[in-house]
């Protein structure tokens, strides 16, 4: 064993080694893929709850036996210096705590999205990130992915003029029994979940934050599935310049996309949000196209690059907490029917 783990540290030169905590869909679905990728990165360790998947990521990843840990003995990976960083990848009502003993540990962090569930957990972990004097930084993969990358700059640089409404839908069926449907776990429906990438979408092409929210939710269809989450949310967002954003999530229905619509012409991705085949258009006919690549390595890089650099990644926690503190105003106008004032 400790052959191999000289063999997988000498690979990976220079690269900084990430450990996965909670090894679901997106950790072994994409996140460990990526980590195959990674120029500054690599998947050095994981976190699990559950004993059976050890053997598989084991073998597959060269993961050495003492760069796996349980929820249990997580807070031991302080003494492990393979580990630089650990990537919370846990249902949503976790992110905190795991957040936050991944810096008591003294690593830097990674955080999905949504960063917690409240404003009042995301300050707990910047907090300890300034305690620890390490880096917190969200999932937030889409601002690294070439498409959005020309929506901000159609959008901040005003190429069609300024903007004048932006539509965002993101509607996707969600799954009888799993954690995102139990508001203990999720924190909401799916606004946490899907419409989190809408409201991050209407920021970062108009460059601007939101200064109130209105919202309306719709009765649900399937009583036993949606107990305590809304299974639809319409939410609209003013900008500071007067400008609405008209933004819509479902876990019922299929829609994927984000128009802006200016002076000059429109521009939109549809599919906007997937990991991969986004595609562009604009008012004058042009295709926006990208060579396909993986958003998670080009993510992951990039954060540890800033960590190498000793400075703040573009996905900091200050980003996930601003996005936290407009869920919540969206939800309060939803359940008040009022105007809410970010
Ligand atoms: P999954 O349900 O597929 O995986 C979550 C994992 O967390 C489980 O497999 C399990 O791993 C661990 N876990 C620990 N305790 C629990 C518990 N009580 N209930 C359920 N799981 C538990 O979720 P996802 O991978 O889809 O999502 C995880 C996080 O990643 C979420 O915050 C989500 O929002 C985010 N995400 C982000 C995406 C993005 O594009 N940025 C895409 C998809 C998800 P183990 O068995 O190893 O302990």
């Amino acid at each position: 064993m400790r052959y191999l783990k000289n063999k997988i540290k000498k690979n990976n030169k220079g690269k900084l080694g990430i450990a996965l905590v909670g090894l679901g869909g997106y950790a072994g679905g994409q996140l460990a893929p990526a980590l195959q990728q990674t120029k500054h990165c690599y998947l050095a360790g994981i976190v699990t709850g559950t004993p059976s998947k050890i053997p598989l990521w084991k073998d597959k990843y060269n993961i050495p036996v003492e760069n796996i840990y349980n929820y249990d003995n997580y807070d031991t990976i302080k003494d492990n210096p393979d580990i630089d960083i650990i990537y919370v990848v846990l249902p949503n009502s976790m992110h905190a705590e795991y957040t936050v003993r991944g810096f008591e540990a003294g690593k830097h962090v990674i955080c999905e999205k949504p960063m917690a569930l409240t404003v009042e957990e995301c300050d707990k972990m910047i907090a300890a990130s300034k305690k620890a004097d390490k880096f917190l930084s969200i999932g937030y993969r889409l601002h690294f992915d070439p498409y959005h990358l020309d929506m901000i700059r159609m959008g901040t640089q005003k190429e069609y003029g300024a903007i004048k409404k932006i539509v965002s839908e993101f509607l996707q069926p969600s799954i009888k029994g799993e954690w995102r449907l139990d508001k203990k776990y999720s924190g909401g429906g799916p606004l946490m979940d899907l419409g989190i990438y809408c409201l991050q979408g209407v920021i970062y092409i108009t460059g601007m934050e939101p200064v109130a929210v209105t919202a309306q939710t719709f009765p649900v269809s399937d009583k036993e599935k949606f107990t305590d989450i809304e299974e639809t949310l319409d939410w609209q967002m003013e900008m500071p310049d007067g400008m609405i954003a008209e933004c819509r999530t479902s876990y019922s229905g299929s829609a994927n996309r984000i128009k802006a619509e200016a002076e000059k012409g429109w521009f939109e991705l549809d599919p906007a949000f997937y990991y991969a085949g986004l595609k562009g258009t604009t008012a004058d006919g042009k295709i926006i196209f990208h060579a396909p690549l993986s958003q998670q390595a080009k993510q992951m890089d990039d954060i540890a690059l800033s960590i190498k650099n000793k400075k703040a990644s573009i996905v900091p926690g200050e980003m996930g907490r601003r996005d936290v503190k407009i869920i919540e105003a969206i939800y309060k106008a939803m359940r008040t029917g009022e105007r809410v004032v970010i």
